[in-house]
């Protein structure tokens, strides 16, 4: 038996007020210490005092009904009431058992209920404050127990397009669920019970509308149920996706732009490369773009751009109806990139062709018309490229072959393109510092009677040393210095160098010297070209008469004021005009006699004819007597042979320069060569 002593502490140590009356006396027998300290007191204390003492004398008026009804019925009661412990307002459940009946002793065992009847005072505010909010929300939300419909808002039954909640409860969730959905949210759910994800709901009428899903474990109605809040996703998702179209389309024409172009490549990379499909890369670029924006504003240049992208579209469209696939983007400013997948190289000429035929009628531009043209340039996947960046880059090599081919033109990628690019790149870079490296050198190739006997003049041609031993000639680099706007300098230092042979060639007994300067067209248009040439003779002090200027027929084309100045100038310093390459452009003879050029160089391209071709001869002759007869001299280049040498003799032409009687030589070369023309006599 356990000591009675030890049971009286355990009683004091329990969360329980416990006590024990005299029914009679109705004085306190027992009170363990936390039903004492109802009324302040401690266990001791509180034996032998009456109840009016220890709860008061209010709370004994109070229960004392329910202390009767149970003496008298000899049967447990319960009640709860409040009551203050230390001045703390509590809410306690009060048990009181009588002995029997009649009772002699009535024991009391209340326990202090105020934590939990605040939890649930809070469990029924939630539950009132989740029925508001199921009512009022603007989500869907439904309840379910283990996957039946259990309740159900009016916004939900709204937005799945049903009138009463009774069509709806008592059916699976899984009913309003897209089917193909099934399996993603079961996955879900088993990875986190309580989530939010994006799904699809079913319609009354069967439509599938996006939604968000976010599901938790609630009680409601009493009951542990799975509350559902279904978020309506179709404004977002138009939302999302007119974003996505903004970041990947052209805001003009609509049409997919380069971001997506990039994109689209890279997919068609990966699907032909697994199925081993080549494809086409059409880089095309409007002609005329320019002069419709010069001309009548941008405005109406976009007019064109909007008018030929739907042009565009539309023959893709019906490719891709033929079984063609075809694709096109906006590349920038007046570039189209099309891609389309074709079975042979014939079947893409076809559809090229057919491509073509939209730009031979003319676009509307208010109330004009223009015809519009294109330049094309076709990479193939994979012999061109394997990336989108190199597919493009060479489609846009051989659209530039196509330009300059003369526009409205296709052009097919090569390799030989490639090459060209990346020496050209080469070529740029070491320009720059080869002028200040003292890289470039000057070989002289003289100009003689047409007996060999008589030097008449020397022409300058340009070598650059790139001191890895290699000799660059000059059709090598001077196309791309030219179009990089590199040459000008190059050109001065050409002038400077021949001009400082000049006074070494007369001291080494050539009398009257001339030497021949060749001129690059930029040089030639330079606005103090005239300027700096008359003032490096100057500083020679030497005459005009020892230099002459070889210009192509294209550069005197364009005959302007700033252009009959210059050759007025020059003319009256003594300098010398050539034309360079004669009979290969279109100028008329009596025009070049205006210009008051002295100098006809006959092209190497009629020499090398001689003597076998009667139509070079034929040329060849014409052009020296018409020469002649307007007072110029003719030189003919290219001379090689003793046969072209009688030849051009018979027909009457007087000065020769050509591998037959001297290659271009460097200047020790040439000064040796002279000495020995000279010892001659
Ligand atoms: P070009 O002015 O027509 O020069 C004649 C070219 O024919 C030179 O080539 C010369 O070496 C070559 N040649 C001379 N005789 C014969 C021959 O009998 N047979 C053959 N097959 N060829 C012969 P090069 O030196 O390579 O120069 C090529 C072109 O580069 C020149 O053609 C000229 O247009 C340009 N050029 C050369 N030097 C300069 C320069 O300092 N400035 C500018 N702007 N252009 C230059
Ligand atoms: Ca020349
Ligand atoms: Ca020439």
């Amino acid at each position: 038996m356990l000591p009675l002593e030890d049971l009286l502490r355990l009683m004091d140590e329990v969360p329980v007020m416990l006590a024990c009356y005299d029914a009679v006396t109705q004085r306190c027998l027992y009170a363990n210490r936390a039903y004492a300290a109802l009324g302040g007191f401690t266990p001791t204390e509180a034996i032998g005092r009456t109840a009016d003492e220890i709860v008061g004398v209010e709370v004994n008026a109070r229960i004392r009904p329910d202390l009767e009804r149970a003496l008298v019925e000899g049967r447990p009661l319960t009640y709860a009431r409040s009551a203050s412990v230390n001045g703390a307002e509590r809410w306690i459940e009060v048990t009181l058992v009588p002995s029997g009946v009649p009772a002699s002793l009535m024991f009391i065992v209340a326990t202090d209920m105020t934590a939990h009847r605040a939890a649930e005072m809070a469990s029924r505010q939630n539950a009132d404050r989740l029925a508001k909010f199921m009512a009022a929300s603007v989500e869907g939300i439904a309840f379910h127990k283990d996957g039946v419909v259990t309740d159900i808002n009016p916004p939900l039954l709204r937005l799945l397009g049903y009138e009463s909640p009774h069509e709806m409860i008592g059916r699976l969730t899984t009913d309003f669920v897209e089917p193909t959905e099934l399996a993603h949210v079961r996955r879900v759910l088993a990875a986190a019970p309580e989530t939010s994800y994006e799904s699809l709901a079913v319609q009354r009428d069967g439509t599938a509308i996006p939604v968000e899903y976010t599901v938790r474990n609630m009680e409601w109605a009493g009951r542990q149920q799975r509350m559902i809040i279904v978020r309506d996703l179709r404004e977002t998702h138009a939302a999302r996706s007119r974003i996505r179209f903004l970041a990947a389309h052209d805001a003009l024409t609509s049409l997919p732009n380069r971001a997506r172009l990039d994109e689209h490549l890279n997919e068609m990379i990966a699907l032909s490369g697994e199925q081993q499909q080549p494809f086409a890369v059409l880089f095309l670029d409007l002609d005329q773009l320019k002069r419709v924006n010069d001309s009548l504003g941008h405005a109406s240049g976009d007019e064109v751009l909007i008018a030929l992208a739907g042009k565009l579209r539309a023959f893709c469209d019906e490719c891709n109806q033929h079984g063609t696939h075809a694709w096109l983007a906006r590349h920038g400013g007046d570039e189209f990139v099309m891609t389309c997948r074709t079975g042979t190289r014939l079947e893409l000429i076809g559809l090229i062709e057919r491509l073509r035929h939209i730009f031979d009628t003319p676009t509307r531009v208010g109330t004009r018309q223009f015809r519009v043209t294109a330049s094309i340039g076709v990479a193939l996947f994979p012999d061109d490229g394997d990336t989108p960046t190199q597919l493009l880059k060479n489609a846009d090599a051989a659209m530039y072959l196509a330009k300059s081919a003369g526009r409205d033109t296709v052009r097919f990628f090569d390799q030989a393109i490639a090459r060209e690019a990346d020496r050209a790149l080469m070529i740029e870079e070491a320009l720059g510092p080869a002028l200040v490296n003292g890289e470039f050198e000057l070989h002289y190739q003289p100009a003689v009677s047409a007996d060999g006997m008589r030097l008449l003049s020397v022409e300058a041609l340009i070598r650059w040393n790139r001191g890895d031993g290699g000799l660059w000639m000059p059709d090598e680099f001077i196309p791309i210095a030219e179009s990089m706007h590199q040459f000008v300098p190059i050109g001065g230092w050409v002038i400077d160098t021949a001009l400082d042979q000049v006074a070494h060639w007369r001291a080494l007994g050539w009398l009257e010297p001339l030497v021949a300067v060749n001129l690059s067209s930029n040089q030639f248009r330079a606005p103090d070209f005239v300027d700096s040439l008359l003032a490096a003779l100057t500083r020679r002090n030497l005459p005009g008469t020892c230099l002459q200027l070889e210009v192509t027929e294209r550069m005197l084309m364009h005959e302007d004021a700033a252009l009959q100045d210059a050759l007025t100038r020059l003319r009256t310093a003594g300098v010398s005009l050539a034309i360079d390459d004669f009979g290969t452009g279109f100028s008329s003879l009596s025009r070049l006699r205006t210009l008051a050029v002295d100098t006809l160089k006959i092209d190497q391209s009629f020499v090398r004819e001689l003597p076998a071709s009667a139509s070079s001869s034929a040329i060849v002759n014409t052009i020296v007597d018409l020469a002649h007869g307007l007072s110029m001299t003719t030189i003919a280049e290219g001379v090689e042979t003793l046969e072209q040498q009688r030849c051009l003799q018979g027909l009457g032409c007087r000065v020769m320069q050509g591998f037959l009687f001297a290659k271009p030589m460097p200047a020790a070369q040439f000064d040796r060569w002279l000495q020995q023309l000279l010892a001659r006599g």
